[in-house]
């Protein structure tokens, strides 16, 4: 196997049942129209095996874009049966789905776990009550302690999704509902700094001036604090900031949309390190070894990292190896010989 090939069907706003404020996932995905069918399923299955030379790829089926387990059972059931043939032939190695913190109970679980789910996300957002009411989610953090201990008592992989920037937000309110997510133990987070698109309540909300969205910059920070205290507790942040995509960038609005946002924030992480352990070295010439995959990165964009480190007149102190066996993201001081 050469990798994870995650396929994924896109059911945008199915089961939701209400609109959140930030939200307009048939711009997200890029899709408007028909619900999609059982056929429909099976095509986009084929499609990406196809695309992909299966037997090389351990593949996933995701459905994304809605509130899945919000769905009448035999909708679920459609769904899911549609990729049951390529479970039993093994070109599928399972399935994922994201969904809602209050649509999830053990009974559910089950059923996911028979039709072959492994993988469910939680739309978190915040673990700030107040945050979650304005932003109209209709679900509170105890929701969201509630199922990830129901998934992980079904065995279930579990990935929580966070949004960087909500109305009522901020960094006291930040870090308590990292460290609240922490306390949760799920196995994977992505992070998603919040996008004004046209369509949502916040839309309307940032044209009559009652909301304003973080800067590229101040979303980075906050991102690469979140980034960094996520991965020292053990936890994978699989993905920061949204997909680039036609309909996404046609209908943003305002607000930190970069489209390597998540290499903003790993550029930032490296800078810092690199900055550490330049303040401790005790000689002038500090040899660091960076992944060899990391170059452009630890260059930061536009080199605005090696710009910064020129500034601070550091960067002549350093020669750095590009290596690699280092671990991607991070900065190693490499002892001198005696
Ligand atoms: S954020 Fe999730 S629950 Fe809310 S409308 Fe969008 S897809 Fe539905």
């Amino acid at each position: 196997m050469s990798g994870r090939l995650i396929i994924p069907v896109f059911i945008p706003h199915e089961g939701c049942p209400h609109r959140c404020l930030f939200c307009n996932q048939r711009t997200i995905s890029g899709q408007a129209g028909q619900p999609v069918t059982a056929a429909d399923v099976r095509a986009e299955i084929h499609t990406w095996l196809d695309r992909a030379s299966s037997g090389k790829h351990e593949a996933q089926v995701a459905f994304y874009g809605g509130s899945f387990t919000a769905l009448p059972r035999f909708r679920q059931e459609e769904l899911l049966t549609a990729a049951a043939p390529f479970l039993a032939s093994g070109q599928v190695r399972s399935l994922r789905l994201s969904t809602r913190p209050d649509c999830m109970n053990a009974e559910q679980a089950a059923f996911l776990t028979v039709h072959g789910v492994t993988t469910v996300e939680l739309g978190v957002q915040s673990m700030n009550d107040k945050v979650l009411a304005a932003a109209a989610r209709g679900h509170t953090a105890a929701d969201t302690g509630q199922a990830v201990a129901v998934l992980r008592q079904a065995g279930l992989e579990t990935g929580i999704q966070l949004l960087l920037g909500l109305p009522g937000d901020n960094r006291t309110s930040l870090r308590r509902t990292v460290e609240r997510v922490i306390a949760l133990r799920p196995d994977f987070v992505r992070i998603y700094p919040l996008l004004v698109l046209r369509g949502s309540g916040l839309a309307t909300l940032f044209q009559q001036g009652e909301y304003t969205p973080f800067s590229l910059g101040k979303a980075v920070v906050l991102a690469a604090f979140m980034k960094e205290r996520f991965e020292r507790a053990g936890i994978r942040v699989v993905r920061m900031g949204l997909q680039a995509g036609s309909g996404l960038e046609a209908s943003l609005l305002a607000g930190p949309w970069h489209p390597a946002f998540g290499e903003l924030v790993s550029s930032r992480l490296m800078l810092r390190q690199t900055r550490k352990l330049l303040a401790k070295a005790a000689t002038d010439n500090v040899a660091l070894r960076i992944s060899s995959r990391d170059q452009s990165v630890f260059r930061g964009m536009k080199s605005a990292n090696i710009r910064r480190l020129e500034q601070l007149g550091l960067w002549r102190r350093v020669t750095l190896i590009a290596d690699a066996e280092q671990a991607r993201g991070t900065v190693q001081e490499v002892a001198a010989k005696q």
